[in-house]
């Protein structure tokens, strides 16, 4: 473990330890290859798959906005997957020309987090590499570690690692002390269930398994408490520097429970399925504006630091909080 982390960058002060619900919002966006691309994702109103040149102009307005923490994901071309997911590592994806770009630009005042899975980038759309019809949990890890160090040398704040196999945060940490990332740090989704709600997700990211499901190492949701603190106190030990329990809205009662039982910062992420309903039921724009400050107190008061949400950008742009 190394604390300095979340200490390293103004922008990762105030993502970290500031209470305020505006500076610990976290905006996802889809990057993908092209000029020009502006995409719409029919599920998810207001959320668009973009080239690195769009991306940009996005987040730079969101940062005048005063919206200081992006969550980063490759979406790739069906002609980039193979069964290893093996582009995800390739320096000049747009998700690395993105971080390089934003991190140059921005420095200490951005907080950059890059999504670590292979499902983006696989073929057969799995979260690893495939054996016998079982995901290879310690095989899968060395290719994640391949990938995680990649966005590491292209200046990611956090790698986010949102595959669930086990084990990966000891390899990664390990890894990036071995070459000289001491102060990149590594956001855990700790708690992440094999929910239905990330449905748009998957639209968003074509990240759909062509066969079968996550069961096999998302966690299954009749699980109970302890089963939520064993794997985020497991990562916690591996040298996590922030956990996440995803999804949100489900979960809020795992949230304070994982929250009483680690000391380190805890995140939520507020997922497209969630994101989703409330876009539909609340076409009224002040009528929508309640219903997330709303949300995003139930996240704070379950014990969230950090609130990953699709409605981060309109909350802050429109003074919701
Ligand atoms: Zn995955």
């Amino acid at each position: 473990m190394r604390a300095r982390i979340n200490r390293w960058t103004p922008a990762r002060r105030n993502l970290v330890f500031d209470d305020d619900i505006r500076t610990s919002l976290v905006q996802p966006h889809f990057v993908v290859a092209g000029k020009d691309v502006d995409q719409p994702i029919p599920s998810m109103p207001g959320i668009n798959r973009q080239s690195v040149d769009v991306l940009l102009k996005t987040i730079d307005l969101d940062m005048k906005m005063g919206l200081f923490s992006h969550m980063l994901f490759l979406v790739l071309d069906a002609e980039k997957k193979d069964p290893t997911a093996s582009f995800a590592s390739n320096a000049n994806s747009p998700l690395h020309e993105a971080i390089r770009a934003l991190k140059k630009k921005y420095g200490g005042e951005i907080v950059i987090m890059t999504d670590l899975c292979l499902c983006t980038g696989t073929d057969h759309g799995h979260c690893g590499v495939i054996k016998r019809n079982n995901i290879e949990n310690d095989e899968t890890v060395e290719h994640l570690v391949k990938i995680g160090m990649s966005h590491a040398k292209a200046g990611s704040d956090y790698i986010s690692a949102s595959d669930m196999m086990d084990g990966r945060i000891e390899r990664l940490r390990g890894k990036l002390e071995e070459e000289g990332y001491h102060s990149t740090g590594l956001m855990s989704y700790s708690v992440k269930y094999a929910s239905s709600f990330y449905g748009p997700f998957r639209d968003a990211a074509e990240s759909s398994p062509e066969f079968g499901d996550r069961r096999s190492h998302q966690m299954d949701i009749r699980s109970g408490y302890s089963e939520a603190v064993m794997q985020a106190r497991n990562d916690q030990s591996e040298g996590a520097d922030i956990l996440m329990v995803k999804p949100g809205l489900p979960y809020l009662d795992v949230l304070r429970k994982v929250a009483d039982a680690v000391v380190r910062p805890v995140a939520v992420y507020n997922v497209s399925g969630e994101y989703s309903m409330v876009m539909e039921t609340n076409k009224n724009l002040l009528q929508r504006a309640l219903v997330v400050r709303e949300i995003f107190n139930s996240f704070k008061r379950a014990g969230a630091d950090i609130i990953v949400s699709y409605h981060a950008r309109e909350a802050i742009t429109e003074n919701w909080i």
